[in-house]
């Protein structure tokens, strides 16, 4: 017998030095693989259960992810720059 374990590609936080990322995934990554974020930086992918630390977003991921879904952009949305207000 196993176990199926469900992953919600779309609820996995990439998290690179503090800054949840987002990218697209068609499958689970395995251990080592590489991903593409949306803003360009590519990293390797590792797994994690324990519970996030402060995580800042990653704007110019968040930008692509929300035009990709066609989710409202609000006014106040920090640019595709990356910089925080
Ligand atoms: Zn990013």
């Amino acid at each position: 017998m196993t176990v199926r374990m469900h992953i919600d590609l779309d609820k996995v936080h990439l998290i690179v030095d503090g800054r949840r990322h987002r990218a697209s995934l068609s499958s689970a990554p395995a251990p080592g693989e590489e991903i593409d974020m949306f803003c360009g930086l590519t990293d390797s992918v590792s797994f994690t259960t324990a519970p996030e630390q402060l995580v800042r977003t990653c704007w110019p991921c968040d930008l692509h992810y929300r035009r990709a879904l066609g989710l409202a952009i609000p006014p106040t949305h920090h640019n595709s720059s990356g910089r925080e207000r």
